[in-house]
Order: structure tokens, then sequence, then C-alpha cells
């Protein structure tokens, strides 16, 4: 299997993008499949942690997505009711992974994609997968490709091909994209604010759009996964005074949202397949692992799940690629989802003793050395090598 192989790759998102490039730079041949009917990416913004930064790097766009987006140095959050920090996590002043990169999707997107464009990566289109099997891929029009020697499944948290039942988180967040307004707040940091867990706004700094040059916030605000439509009934004014009371400073950049459409909801699951692979299929990102981006590492696993699956399939040596792939992934991967299961409900949940805990006994205990390097390496994605024993070769 590692010679070169004819691969398909379904859905054209930050994992299946990055495999194409990737897996095309190591001589095999890929075809990408995406259901939407031109390239677009959803959602607004998100932080590329200097792990992912390596494969961004290693596809040859890291300074066109670093000089798109915006370096990110500190995440700090505070208690609304008491002003009191709660969270403070620096990255590293010097050396490797001295900022996390806070990019508008769009960006991210547009370098990736004309990452693989550029490799004369052939896209196909309008391409619904709704199953697979033996190497051929069927689709909803009813048309059939294939066989493929390998399909990997990058299409995200509404993959038809993954066997993972994630499930629902109890709090989601909307989020939508302002212009980065006259503020006292730094542009280097990601900025939360918190009452207990059941209220939570934030702002991250994003850099500018493909083509552009204003720079872009994210602004984010924690809601229960089923209030959507009670948010929306509440109407805006409802809502802009509950964030300014919680924290003044964000009035700014809320002042920026005059239609509820600018807000969009994110709802968010839980899930890790045991075994990311299946016959000829193999499954990275989301479509493998889902978690709450409190950690703000989901593009991070999908860049790393794809960096180690070219890796896995070049050294394979006589090995299945595949339980490889999966081997030296499995440590990290479990590990981030074990610390996003513990985290999120500290920050979104209705428990009153879990916040506390956040505030009163990991807080003050997070700023003793050395709990604040162990959270920088937590919050880079350095925590055990994201690679396993492939980290080596
Ligand atoms: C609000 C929010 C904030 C986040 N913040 C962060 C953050 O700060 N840092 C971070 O690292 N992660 C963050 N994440 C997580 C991150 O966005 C995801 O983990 C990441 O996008 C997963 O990448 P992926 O390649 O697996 O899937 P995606 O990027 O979702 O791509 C999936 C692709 O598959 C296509 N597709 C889907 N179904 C089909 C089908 N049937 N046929 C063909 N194509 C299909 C889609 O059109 C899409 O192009 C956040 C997520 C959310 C929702």
């Amino acid at each position: 299997m590692n010679t070169s192989m004819n691969i398909a790759i379904v859905g054209a998102g930050i994992g299946g993008l990055a495999a194409a490039c990737l897996l095309h730079d190591a001589g095999h041949r890929i075809r990408v499949f995406d259901r939407f009917d031109a390239p677009r990416p959803v959602g607004s913004g998100l932080v590329i942690q200097p792990v992912g930064q390596d494969v961004l790097a290693q596809i040859g766009i890291l300074d066109q997505t670093v000089a798109r987006g915006a370096k990110v140095i500190r995440m700090f959050g505070h208690d609304a009711d008491h002003r009191r920090p709660v969270l403070n996590v620096r990255y590293d002043p010097k050396g490797v992974g001295t900022f996390g990169l806070g990019i508008h999707r769009a960006s991210l997107f547009d370098a990736l994609w004309g990452a693989a464009d550029s490799r004369d990566i052939p896209m196909v289109q309008n391409a619904d997968v709704t199953a697979s099997a033996g190497g051929f891929i069927d689709f909803a029009d009813g048309n059939r490709h294939g066989p493929f020697d390998l399909i990997v499944d990058a299409s995200g948290s509404s993959s038809k091909l993954s066997p993972l039942i994630a499930k629902p988180l109890p709090y989601g967040a909307i989020w939508g994209t302002v212009d980065w307004p006259e503020t006292s707040l730094p542009r280097d940091e990601l900025r939360q604010t918190y009452r207990r867990a059941d209220r939570m706004i934030g702002v991250l700094p994003l850099g500018a759009m493909p083509g552009a040059d204003t720079p872009k916030a994210a602004v984010f605000w924690s809601l229960p996964a089923g209030s959507y439509d009670t948010w929306r009934e509440a109407g805006l004014s409802a809502w802009k005074n509950d964030a300014t009371t919680l924290w003044p400073e964000i009035a700014p950049f809320l002042d920026q949202i005059t239609d509820a459409d600018q807000m969009t909801m994110a709802r968010y699951t839980h899930g890790t397949l045991r075994k990311p692979y299946r016959g000829r299929v193999v499954f990275i990102g989301d479509a493998a692992h889902r978690a709450s981006p409190q950690l703000g590492q989901g593009a991070n696993m999908a860049l790393l799940d794809a960096q180690a699956l070219t890796a896995a399939i070049t050294h394979a040596n006589g090995q299945d690629p595949l339980a490889l792939y999966s081997a030296a992934r499995r440590a990290h991967v479990w590990c981030y989802q074990a610390f996003s299961r513990v985290f999120t409900p500290m920050y979104q949940s209705d428990s009153s003793i879990l916040p506390a805990i956040r505030d009163r006994v990991m807080y003050p205990l997070s700023q003793i050395s050395p709990t604040p390097a162990i959270l920088t390496a937590l919050v880079k994605g350095t925590m055990i090598p994201p690679l396993g024993s492939l980290d080596r070769r």
C-alpha cells in the first residue's frame, strides 16, 4: 500500500484539503469530492495552534496564513461579577509555538484550496457522498465512482460514512464576525467573560478576510443547545443588554450586530471512534472525533490526522498503514478528548459547583509553577507527541 495509490478524499474542508496536499506530495493520485456547489467555508473564526501551524508549513501555506490571521499570545478570561481573572494561559514568549493563529475560516479555506489548486488536484463539486463499499463511492444523484485503493472520509461532523455516534452537548454558541473596532482590548488576546458556566461571551481576533485588509473579530455567546429560537424571539436589544451588563467592553463589537442572521448557531457534540478505519475507508478530523471547541483543537486535530495518515502510508514498510495511523494518533486524540470532556462543563453547563471549582481551585493552581507550562503545552497541542511513534521518523 506504500506505492502510488489512487485515493479519494470525501470533504474539501480543513482535514480533507490538507490530506489532499500531503498525500499528493507523497506521490499519490488524489481526487477530492465535496457536496458544495462552489468552494465555500462555513462559520466564523478559529485558532490554529502551533501543532497545526506545523502542518500548514509542511503544505507551504504558513507564511500566507500568518499574514492573513492574527497572532494570539494569551487566552484571558474573567468572572463578570467580581472582575477576577479565572483563565490566564500564555503561549511561550520565545522558542517554538509563540502564538495561536486566530484566523477566519474563509482565509484558512482560501489558503488550503489554493494549495490544492496549485497542485492540480482534481476537485469534484456537487458530489454528495451517501455510502461506500469495496473501494467505490456512491453519490446522492445515483452516480458511483471507483474503485479507489483508499477512501479518506474527511466529511466532518455530518459524515454519512463514519459510524461515529457522538453525544450532543447541552451547550453550543452563536458566532458572528465583525470588524475589529476602536477598543482598549488587545488585538493579540482571546478574551472571554463568564458568569458561572451558563453565561460566556468572548472575542477572538481573526485578521482579515481573503482579498481585504480590515482586521476582523469573532464574537461568540454561549447558548443552551435548544434555546436558539428563544434567543431570536427575545430580540437583539435584550441580548446586547445582557451581554454588555456582563462585559461593558464588548459594546463596540456588538454595536455592529444589527440583524440576528449575523450570528450563526453552532451545536457541539462529543465522541471518538475507537478504530478510525474500516475496510478501505479511513476517517480523519470530525468524522473520527468530535468535541466542543473549548480547547480550540478541532481543526488542529484534522490537520494532524492528515499529517499522520500521510506519514503512516509513507513509512508503513509492510505494516498495515491504517492500523499504523490509528496507533500513531490514539494517545493524542484520547488525551485531548478526555481534557475536553472534563473542561467543557466548567465553562458551559448549568452547574454552579464546577465553575466555583474553576474559579476558586483551578485558577489559583493554574498560576503556580509548573502548571502554567503544562497548560501552555495543552493549548499548543504538544501535551503529548501528536504523531506518536511516527514523530520520530
Ligand atoms: C463554532 C466553532 C468554533 C470552532 N473553533 C475552533 C478553534 O478555535 N480551533 C480549532 O482547532 N477548531 C475549532 N473548531 C472545530 C473545527 O472547526 C473542526 O474540528 C474542523 O473544521 C474539522 O475539520 P474537518 O476537515 O474534519 O471537517 P470540516 O472542516 O467541517 O469539512 C467537512 C467538509 O466535508 C464536506 N461534506 C460534508 N458532508 C459531505 C458529503 N455527504 N459528501 C461530500 N462532502 C461532504 C463539507 O461540505 C465540508 O467541506 C470549531 C468548531 C466550531 C463549530
